[in-house]
Order: C-alpha cells, then sequence, then structure tokens
C-alpha cells in the first residue's frame, strides 16, 4: 500500500515538475545528474546557464545533455579555465556528493525543500497573510469546523444581518416590521445585538457561562471574549471547554435565527441551550485531558463523570 501512494505521489510530483505555471514551484534537487539547464538545488546561484553564456557551455564542448558529474573528477570541480577567469562566482560553489542520486522535492513556499504531500502543495500554493491575534480563538485543533467557520464570519463582521441588508432596503422608513430581531422584536438585529445584547442570547449565555469554570469578570458576552482573548493560546482544559462553548453558542445561535427567518421554524430558550450542551458534550467525550481536579470538575459539568 505504500509502495502504491509513494508511487502517486512521485508522479504528481513529476507532473507538477513539467506545468508551465507551478514548474517553479518544484525543483530537482539535483546533483549527480543534473544537466546544465534546468534548474536544480545543489548551489545558491541556481542552474548554470544562468551563470555561464551558453556560447561559453558550447565552447568548453559541452551541448544541452551535460550533467554536473561531467564538471566534476576526483570530488573537486574541472571547470574550463577560462570560466573560471570570466565567472569567479564558480569558485564559491561547493562540489555537491555525486553518490546520491538525483531526487524531486518541493521546494515550500519559504524556499525550504519537502517531500511532495498536498500540504505542502498547497501551503506554497495559497495566498499568504500576517497571523491575526484571534487565531487561536477559532482555529484549534479540538475545534468543530462548522462553529468555527461561523466564528471566522463573525470576526470578520461577514454574517449577514439585518443592518449588512439596510443599505439594500429601498422601503419607506418604519412601514415594515420584517427587520425586526426574530427574537426579542425589538430592533433590527446586528452582530452585536443578535450575540451580546439580545435578552435571547443573553439568558442562554447566563446558563452555558457557569459550564466553562472560567472566573468571568463581566456578566455578558464581552467579558468572556476578552478572556479567550486572553488565554486562548494555553492548551488547557478549561479554556478548550470555553472555546467549544463560545463558537457552538454563537453557531446555534445563528442557526436559531436562521430557522426563524426562513423556515419559520421556532425552538425555545431551552431547546437552543441544550443543543449547545449535547453538541459540547459529544465533542468532550472525544477528546482526552490529563486528570486533575479542575477535569474532574469539568467532567461533573458536563455529565461525563
Ligand atoms: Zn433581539
Amino acid at each position: 500500500m505504500n509502495n502504491v501512494i509513494d508511487d502517486m505521489k512521485n508522479k504528481v510530483a513529476q507532473s507538477v515538475a513539467k506545468s508551465d505555471s507551478v514548474y517553479d514551484k518544484c525543483i530537482l534537487l539535483s546533483e549527480s545528474n543534473a544537466d546544465l539547464k534546468k534548474e536544480h538545488a545543489w548551489n545558491d546561484y541556481g542552474p548554470l546557464v544562468n551563470i555561464i553564456a551558453s556560447r561559453d557551455i558550447r565552447r568548453a564542448g559541452f551541448n544541452g545533455n551535460a550533467t554536473v558529474s561531467s564538471l566534476i573528477a576526483n570530488n573537486s570541480w574541472s571547470w574550463p579555465d577560462f570560466w573560471c577567469s570570466k565567472y569567479p562566482m564558480l569558485n564559491n560553489i561547493a562540489v555537491p556528493d555525486i553518490s546520491k542520486h538525483d531526487c524531486i522535492r518541493w521546494r515550500g513556499f519559504e524556499g525550504d525543500f519537502t517531500d511532495f504531500s498536498v500540504r505542502a502543495a498547497w501551503d506554497s500554493l495559497r495566498p499568504h497573510g500576517p497571523i491575526v491575534n484571534w487565531y487561536n480563538d477559532v482555529w484549534f485543533p479540538q475545534c468543530i469546523p462548522r462553529h468555527a467557520f461561523v466564528i471566522w464570519l463573525l470576526i470578520k463582521e461577514k454574517l449577514k444581518t439585518h443592518d449588512h441588508l439596510k443599505p439594500w432596503d429601498n422601503r419607506p422608513q418604519g412601514g415594515d416590521s420584517s427587520l425586526l430581531c426574530l427574537f426579542c422584536k425589538r430592533q433590527p438585529d446586528s452582530q452585536l445585538h443578535l450575540f451580546f445584547t439580545c435578552p435571547f442570547a443573553l439568558q442562554i449565555w447566563c446558563r452555558i457561562k457557569a459550564l466553562c469554570l472560567l472566573h468571568i469578570p463581566s456578566n455578558d458576552w464581552s467579558g468572556f471574549i476578552s478572556l479567550i482573548y486572553l488565554v486562548a493560546h494555553r492548551h488547557v482544559a478549561r479554556v478548550i471547554v470555553a472555546k467549544l462553548v463560545f463558537a457552538a453558542s454563537v453557531y446555534f445561535i445563528w442557526q436559531e435565527r436562521n430557522n426563524r427567518y426562513f423556515q419559520n421554524k421556532a425552538r425555545s430558550e431551552d431547546q437552543v441551550f441544550q443543543a449547545i450542551f449535547s453538541t459540547v458534550c459529544l465533542k468532550l467525550m472525544s477528546l482526552k485531558f490529563k486528570d486533575s481536579v479542575m477535569v474532574q470538575r469539568l467532567k461533573s459539568q458536563w455529565q461525563l463523570a
């Protein structure tokens, strides 16, 4: 089986190497059989044709099929004399180990070489940006991906709440009640209202926060988020539970809002709370934490003991 996988990897790597559009991402780490034209990683200057003029290559008696090993004798370079005087940088190139076979390596985003893998390929081809300071709040190994995705939209302020739709609403002001929060029916919803100030969300939050066993200075989401922001990098049970709870709460409140809006289905606060509880509980059952008094208390809170 491993042979089959390795064979597939090699075929993909070789096919990528032949592709003009991404050829510069995959280069041959050639030592013994590197020819003079292709890009290789056996020196810092790149292919010799970048250094030496084609006419000088031909004048020295080499053709397009010449290999690097043909320039090495007794583990030393045998550069033609006029090359050394005309291209002094050749004296700075270390003699490669020609006892090794050529191999295909994947050149990563930062120029490092690794074996080919889909992960390495994606990492070198995808756009790269600076690491954001909320990274650990959203993407962590134990996260539930669909919850993390909604949190990501929330942080990027991309959830299509009423305040986002308002610029497109050309109806007379105050003449329609459809743009009201479907939980409290007091005002158009917004991310701030829906997740932080709406009584529906606050009641769920008051019940769920006690299960996190974190000392939360304020009674609303903002204090909780501030606390998570400070400790999100820590891989301890309480922080992981808190991040799971926050993500699940946002996910199910957003889901409930959409169910009411688009399907005319409504669940009570208790039913949404139970959905959050059972989802986080199920996730915790799949996780392993180092045993401690705090972990035992958490298990008790989540009815896992
Ligand atoms: Zn509301």
